[in-house]
């Protein structure tokens, strides 16, 4: 059956069924367009190296299975904590500096392109609480070379003069203070790089899910479906990006099988809960400000690393009242099937883990604050697309004969670390592809630590 008809067809039904015509129209959308490149996953990853390849000039497609709106992925949420802190010329540091810098570019193209966006959009800038044992603190011997501004209090004494807050005498407390050092909201940056890509002569394809992906001789071969209208059509490419997140493994089963064991989708769970109105009503001003300034928040005090947890303000209700986000790395949990996962419940135990860890992370503050003064507001299943050192990867796939694959680059297992450099790890899978690279050697220290070398010798020590 032609396409046209196809599309009449589907038309035909839509408005028997009463169901809304753009449905059927993008079930119809033409993908060809003879695309330098295709991206295949729209979370904070793909968007990314989509935004680069575009502002370079790349003919560029990036395909999505969502909708517009971003609602199920490792990206979903208003807020990631971004931070820098860390010794010179630590990698972590340089990849939240390096997306902060292409940020800023990305919101001046949009602005020059007649959209009103700031920075604030995407950042909330706040101090970053990093909460920790006491005999831990000899691992940061490199606090006082680090190169961001951080206030340091180590005995309960000194919490009090330099923070007013309440640490335990076996605790201790760095602040970071930095402008957009603090949390980045994944949905608006998402949303942004989308806008440039397509303002830059790229093409964004909502709900439209990769099924199969084959090398052939050309370069590779895609099978793409319609999730709306079961509509399947093939596209040919030369060269592919995988962006998939927990995905990955799947979407590369025929070209880079290795991927499928090299990243291990977990879930992690977040708790969301509000401030009591009365309660927060009831507060001073600068009780409010101190309660603020305790998020976002790692807090390590209690020496298990189940009891680990990182907490934020997510945003704030109509009356005003914060809603905090807590969430642990080492809660996760395996996965039994991906597609379900997604609307899991918190168990009462999670529910319950939440509730203490957030109130030790509150007693720092001197304000009497007990479990009734914390609202359930939402809880939600996340994934993670982990690897085994945790560290991502960025790296051009592996061929049969052991050499780097030039035309597919993978961009996967970003563990609890990708947010805050987003926008780096698409710089680095753009130059993957150009065949680019830039003498900077942080940049080239993360390259390495993301790259080829690594994924090589991690796929060659699979099953020993
Ligand atoms: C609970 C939680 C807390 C976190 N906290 C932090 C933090 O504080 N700071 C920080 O820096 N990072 C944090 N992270 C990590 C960060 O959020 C992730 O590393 C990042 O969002 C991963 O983005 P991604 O693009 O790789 O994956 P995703 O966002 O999952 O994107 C993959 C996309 O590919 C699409 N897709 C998949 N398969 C196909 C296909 N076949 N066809 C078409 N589309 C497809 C999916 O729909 C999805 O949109 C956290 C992550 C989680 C889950």
């Amino acid at each position: 059956m032609s396409e046209r008809i196809a599309k009449w067809i589907i038309s035909i039904l839509c408005i028997c069924l009463g169901l809304p015509l753009h449905t059927a129209v993008s079930a119809e959308e033409n993908l060809d367009g003879g695309w330098d490149v295709v991206v295949i996953g729209g979370g904070l990853m793909g968007s990314s190296t989509a935004w680069q390849l575009a502002i370079e000039g790349q003919g560029v497609l990036l395909l999505e299975m969502q909708g517009e709106t971003y609602t199920q992925g490792s990206s979903f949420g208003d807020a990631r904590i971004s931070r820098s802190l860390g010794p010179p010329d630590d990698i972590w540091g340089y990849m939240h500096n390096r997306t902060v810098a292409e940020m800023k570019e990305l919101i001046a193209f949009l602005n020059e392109h007649g959209d009103k966006v700031s920075m604030d959009d995407v950042y909330v800038t706040s101090p970053v609480n990093y909460v920790d044992h006491i005999s831990r603190l000899e691992d940061r011997s490199w606090l006082s070379e680090q190169p961001d501004p951080v206030k340091v209090a180590t005995t309960p004494d000194e919490a009090r003069t330099v923070f007013g807050i309440n640490l335990a005498e076996d605790a201790y407390i760095v602040r970071e203070y930095k402008d957009y050092s603090g949390t980045i909201n994944p949905g608006a940056t998402i949303r942004a790089l989308h806008r440039g890509t397509v303002l830059a002569g790229g093409r964004v394809a909502y709900r439209q899910r990769v099924t199969s992906l084959i090398r052939d001789n050309a370069g590779f071969e895609l099978e793409i479906t319609d999730v709306d209208s079961g509509l399947v059509r093939q596209l040919t490419v030369p060269r592919v990006v995988s962006a998939a997140g927990p995905y990955t493994g799947s979407l590369l089963k025929d070209v880079a099988l290795e991927f499928d064991q090299l990243i291990t989708p977990r879930r992690v769970f977040l708790a969301f809960f509000e401030v009591a109105p009365d309660f927060w009503n009831g507060l001073l001003p600068t009780e409010q400000q101190g309660l603020k300034d305790l998020f976002p928040a790692i807090n390590s005090t209690l020496q298990l690393r189940a009891s680990d947890q990182f907490s934020m303000i997510e945003r704030y209700t109509e009356r005003g009242t914060p809603i905090i986000k807590i969430g642990g790395h080492f809660r996760r949990t395996d996965i039994e099937d991906l597609g379900a996962v997604w609307q899991q419940s918190l168990s009462d135990e999670e529910i319950e883990w939440s509730y203490e860890m957030l109130l030790h992370h509150l007693a720092l503050l001197d304000v009497g604050f007990t479990r009734d003064h914390l609202l359930v507001n939402d809880g939600y299943s996340c994934v993670y697309s982990l690897t085994e050192s945790e560290v991502p990867y960025v790296t051009n796939a592996l061929l049969p004969d052991g050499s780097p694959d030039p035309d597919l680059v993978v961009v996967g297992g970003m563990s609890g670390v990708g947010a805050k450099g987003s926008l780096g790890y698409g710089v680095i899978a753009a130059d993957l592809l150009s065949g680019r690279t830039e003498q900077d050697p942080v940049y080239l220290a993360a390259r390495e630590a993301f790259g080829f070398e690594r994924m090589k010798r991690d796929t060659n020590s699979l099953g020993n």
